[in-house]
C-alpha cells in the first residue's frame, strides 16, 4: 500500500539509550506512527524493539504533560497531584532552591541525573551539570559508580583515558566481558555479528548464556563477582608462556620501573644524589646498571632496549645502604602465578581447560578488542577488576592498534558543562569525597549511600533539597526502603520526567518533559568506529510536544533565569549555547539544521599514537606516562597498586554464614525489552515480556519444587522480590539471574505493577544492601549478592 502524501520520512537517531541508533521516524497527521533504521547512517544498521516501540511511548496516555503540585504530605497514598502552570511551577521550585541555599548553602540541594536509558537526558547532560554548577551544588546522584565509572575512569588509572572504542571492524578477536551489547548497545552487537561472520573470534564472559554469547568461540560462564580472578588467571596464562607482547611491556608500561621490597617506587634520588625525586629507575641488563626515567620527557637516561622485566636487583642507594628491588613486572607476574587455571576454576566456577582455551585465543590474535560494562562494575571488588582486565588488555599490546581499543579522531567541540563555575571549595564538599579521593565523587558525582545519610542523618551536613532529572533513583539503585525514607524526608524535591515513577511519586513538584522525537538533539560522535566518530547529527523534532511538556534544556534555562544565573546562560539564548559547542568543529547550526540525516567531517585515524606523532611528545595520560601496570595513584590513597583479587563482599565464600541461609549467588541483568526501569506500560514490549522474572538453573528449582513459570519469592539478608521464575540450563545451578526495573504497569494489556518500595513489589533492587561497596568508586553488589528462592502460591 503506497503511503499517504502526508506522511512524512524524518532522518533522526533512538536516544533511548547509549546506542544512539540512526533511525527513520515515520509521521502522519502530526503523529509519530514508525521508528525505522536508517542503514545509511553509522549506527542504523538496526533498531531493537524499544526503539520500535517509540511511538507508543511518545504517544502513551499515562505520559506526564502538565506541571504537578502535591497537595498530600509525602506518604500519602493520594497526593492528589494538582494542576499548575509552568510559572507556578518554575517560580515555587527556584524559590525554594534559592531558600535552601541560603539557609544551608547550595551543597543542600542534590541534582539526580538520569541514565541515558532514563529520559533520554544524553541530549541535555552538559546543561543539567552546568545548572549544578552555576548553582553551586557539589552534589549529583548520577550513577556511574554503577554503571561506567569502572571502563572509563578505572581504566583511565592505567591507560590514561577512558577505555576507546574497539575497532570491531579489524580485530581478529573481540572480548565482551560483562556486557551484552544485543540488550544494551544495538550497534555495538551489529558491528560485532559483522567481526565473527568474517571470522574474528569471539570471548564472551557472563554469568548468563545471553545475546552474542549463544554465537561465541568461548563464552565463560563466571561466578558472578569473580572476574578479577579471571583476568589476573588469564594474564597468568600469557605470561607464563611468553604469549605477551613483551616489546609493548617493556617499552610503554612503568612494568620496568624497580620497586623496593617495602612495596615502594624506587626514585631517582634513592639512586643518584641530584636527581629528581620523580624520576624513576629501571635495570639496563645488558650494561647491569641501573638507568632513569623522566616521566615529565617520557624518556630513559640511557639504552631502554634491554630494560629487565623480571628479576631481583641490589642497587647501592645514595647513603650507602643496598636497596633490593625488583621491575613492577615481576611483581605484577607473581601476583598472577597464584591464579594457576586451576585455582581460576575454583574460584569462577569456569573449568580450567575453559580458561586455558580462552588464553590460547588472545595469545593467538594479532590485534584483541575488549569492552566491558556494568556486568563487571556493579560488584564491590569493581574498581580491582576492572584494573586487573585493563592490565590483561596491556600484555596484548592492542591498545590503539588497528583492531584494537582505538582513539579514533573524534570531532573537535567544546565542552560547555561549566566545571569552573563551581569554586573549589564548593566542589570539595561533595559526600564521600573524603572516602574515596579517586572516586567519582571528583566530578560531584555522589553515591546514594552518601545521599540517604545526608538527608537522613545530616552527615557530613545535610542534604534538604533535590532536583532530579528523570533519576528513579528507587528502582535503580539499592536499599530502596532507605532511599524511601530518605525521598520522603526531603525539603524540597522537584523531579523531572515522562512519568510518574515511583521516585517522582515522592516530590513536590512534578515537571513533564517531552520525548526525543518531540526536541531537537546534538550528537557529535556515536561511538562505533572511525566512520561514526566523525558523524555530527542535529536531530530533529519530529512531532509537537505533546501537552505541555518541554525538553530538559528549556526546563534548565528557564530554571537558571528564575535562579538569577542568566548570564551563566548565554542569556537565555539556546541556540547560542550549540553554537559554542559547535564553535571548534567548523560546522554550523544552520548547517546542521538543514541536514538533519548528519554530516561527515573528514577525520583521518591514526594509530599508536602514544609513540609520538608531528613532535607530539610520546606516551599516555598517566603520571609517568607509561600503560601504568603499578599505579601509585592508587597507592597514594591506601589502595592496591597492583591488581588484588577480593572476594564479592556478599557470597559464598566471604560470607559462609549468610550462605547457609541464603545459598544461591544472585545476579542481575537488563532486559532485552526494557530501557532500565523504564517501558513496561508499553504493549508491544510488555506482550514479550509480561512478567518480572528470576532465571535458575532446573536442577536448582527441582530440589525447590519449583516448575517453569511459578511465582517465587527471592529473599536475601537484606530485602526480598517476588516474579515468576524462567528455567535456563545454561545457567549455574548455583546461581539465579533477575531483572531489575519492575514497577510500572501495562493498563491497556492489564498488566499489573508492582510496588517498588515493597518486599512483594517486583524490585530486585530493594533486595540489595548499599552498606558494602567498592573503596574506590563506591560501587555496589547489584550483580554478586547471595539469596534463597521459595514457591508461592500467587502472584
Ligand atoms: S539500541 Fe534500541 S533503544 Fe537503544 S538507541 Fe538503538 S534502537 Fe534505540
Amino acid at each position: 500500500m503506497a503511503e499517504s502524501d502526508s506522511v512524512q520520512r524524518i532522518p533522526g537517531y533512538c536516544a533511548l539509550c547509549t546506542s544512539s541508533c540512526g533511525c527513520i521516524s515515520v509521521v502522519e497527521a502530526g503523529r509519530l506512527i514508525a521508528v525505522e533504521p536508517d542503514p545509511s547512517h553509522p549506527t542504523g544498521k538496526a533498531l531493537c524493539g524499544k526503539g520500535r516501540a517509540a511511538p507508543e511511548l511518545v504517544h502513551h496516555e499515562e505520559r506526564l504533560l502538565h506541571p504537578l503540585r502535591r497537595v498530600s504530605p509525602k506518604g500519602d497514598p493520594d497526593p492528589q497531584w494538582e494542576r499548575i502552570s509552568w510559572d507556578e511551577a518554575l517560580d515555587s521550585t527556584a524559590e525554594a532552591l534559592t531558600r535552601l541555599a541560603a539557609s544551608d548553602g547550595p551543597e543542600s540541594v542534590a541534582f539526580g541525573i538520569t541514565t541515558p536509558s532514563g529520559t533520554g537526558l544524553q541530549d541535555a547532560y552538559p546543561w543539567v551539570e552546568r545548572l549544578r554548577f552555576a548553582f553551586g551544588s557539589p552534589n549529583a546522584p548520577f550513577g556511574t559508580e554503577i554503571c561506567n565509572f569502572h571502563r572509563d575512569d578505572v581504566y583511565a588509572f592505567t591507560f590514561g583515558v577512558s577505555t576507546p572504542v574497539p575497532e570491531f571492524a579489524a580485530a581478529d578477536c573481540i572480548i565482551l566481558w560483562g556486557h551484552n551489547p544485543s540488550t544494551t548497545w544495538l550497534a555495538y552487537a551489529s558491528r560485532v555479528a559483522e567481526a565473527k561472520a568474517r571470522g574474528a573470534k569471539l570471548i564472551v564472559i557472563d554469568p548468563r548464556r545471553a545475546g552474542l554469547a549463544n554465537k561465541a568461540d568461548s563464552w565463560l560462564r563466571v561466578r558472578a563477582g569473580s572476574d578479577g580472578a579471571l583476568a589476573l588467571g588469564l594474564a597468568n596464562i600469557l605470561i607464563e608462556e611468553e604469549r605477551y607482547d613483551a616489546a609493548f611491556v617493556r617499552d610503554w608500561t612503568n612494568g620496568p620501573f624497580l620497586v623496593r621490597d617495602d612495596g615502594t617506587m624506587l626514585s631517582g634520588r634513592d639512586v643518584v644524589a641530584d636527581a629528581g625525586e620523580a624520576l624513576r629507575v629501571a635495570w639496563d641488563s645488558e650494561a647491569a646498571k641501573p638507568v632513569l626515567y623522566n616521566p615529565e620527557s617520557g624518556t630513559y637516561d640511557g639504552p631502554s632496549s634491554a630494560l629487565a622485566l623480571s628479576g631481583r636487583y641490589e642497587i647501592v642507594g645514595t647513603d650507602g645502604t643496598t636497596i633490593s628491588c625488583r621491575p613492577a613486572f615481576e611483581l605484577y607476574a607473581e601476583s598472577c602465578r597464584e591464579f594457576t587455571p586451576e585455582r581460576v576454576a575454583e574460584i569462577t566456577w569456569i573449568p580450567a581447560d575453559e580458561v586455558r582455551a580462552a588464553a590460547r585465543l588472545i595469545a593467538e590474535a594479532g590485534a584483541v578488542a575488549c569492552y566491558s560494562w556494568s556486568g563487571v562494575g556493579q560488584h564491590s571488588n569493581a574498581s580491582q577488576t576492572s584494573r586487573a582486565i585493563a592490565l590483561l588488555y596491556a600484555l596484548t599490546g592492542s591498545f590503539d592498534a588497528p583492531g584494537g581499543n582505538v582513539l579514533f579522531e573524534t570531532i573537535p567541540t567544546a565542552s560547555i558543562s561549566g566545571s569552573q563555575l563551581l569554586s573549589p571549595e564548593q566542589k570539595a564538599k561533595a559526600v564521600g569525597l573524603a572516602d574515596r579521593p579517586l572516586g567519582p565523587e571528583q566530578s560531584g558525582w555522589i553515591t546514594t549511600d552518601d545521599l540517604y545519610r545526608a538527608i537522613l542523618e545530616g552527615t557530613p551536613y545535610p542534604i534538604k533539597g533535590m532536583v532530579s532529572f528523570g533519576t528513579n533513583i528507587l528502582v535503580s539503585h539499592a536499599d530502596t526502603s532507605r532511599g524511601l525514607a530518605a525521598l520522603k524526608a526531603l525539603d524540597f524535591a522537584v523531579h523531572i520526567d515522562m512519568f510518574m515513577t515511583p521516585s517522582a511519586a515522592l516530590a513536590d513538584i512534578v515537571l513533564p518533559v517531552n520525548t526525543p522525537w518531540e526536541r531537537e538533539g546534538l550528537c557529535t560522535n556515536f561511538k562505533v568506529g572511525a566512520d561514526a566518530t566523525s558523524y555530527a547529527q542535529l536531530r530533529p523534532p519530529v512531532i509537537e510536544s505533546r501537552g505541555e511538556s518541554k525538553s530538559d534544556i528549556w526546563i534548565v534555562f528557564e530554571l537558571a533565569k528564575r535562579l538569577g544565573l542568566q548570564e551563566q546562560f548565554w542569556d537565555g539564548d539556546i541556540d547560542a549555547s550549540y553554537r559554542e559547542i559547535l564553535a571548534p568543529s567548523g560546522l554550523s547550526l544552520e548547517e546542521l539544521r538543514q541536514k538533519p540525516g548528519g554530516i561527515r567531517v573528514p577525520l583521518e585515524t591514526r594509530y599508536r599514537k602514544y609513540a609520538g606523532h608531528d613532535g607530539a611528545a610520546p606516551g599516555f595520560a598517566t603520571p609517568s606516562r607509561k600503560v601504568e601496570i603499578f599505579s601509585e595513584k592508587l597507592q597514594a590513597v591506601g589502595q592496591a597498586p597492583l591488581p588484588d583479587y577480593v572476594e564479592p563482599a556478599i557470597g559464598p565464600y566471604s560470607r559462609p554464614d549468610l550462605a547457609k541461609d541464603f545459598p544461591l549467588v544472585l545476579t542481575s541483568a537488563k532486559s532485552l525489552h526494557y530501557c532500565h526501569s523504564q517501558h513496561r506500560g508499553l504493549p508491544s514490549l510488555r506482550k514479550r515480556e509480561p512478567d518480572p522474572l528470576i532465571e535458575m538453573h532446573p536442577d536448582a528449582a527441582a530440589t525447590r519444587r519449583i516448575a517453569d513459570g511459578d511465582w517465587i519469592r527471592l529473599a536475601t539478608p537484606d530485602g526480598a522480590m517476588r516474579a515468576r521464575a524462567k528455567l535456563r540450563d545454561t545457567l549455574d545451578p548455583r546461581v539465579v539471574s533477575a531483572t531489575h526495573g519492575w514497577w510500572q504497569a501495562c493498563t491497556s494489556l492489564g498488566l499489573p505493577g508492582y510496588d517498588a518500595t515493597s518486599p512483594d513489589g517486583a524490585n530486585v533492587n530493594g533486595a540489595i544492601g548499599n552498606r558494602e561497596s567498592d573503596p574506590i568508586s563506591g560501587s555496589v553488589a547489584h550483580r554478586s549478592y547471595l539469596c534463597e528462592v521459595s514457591r508461592i502460591d500467587a502472584p
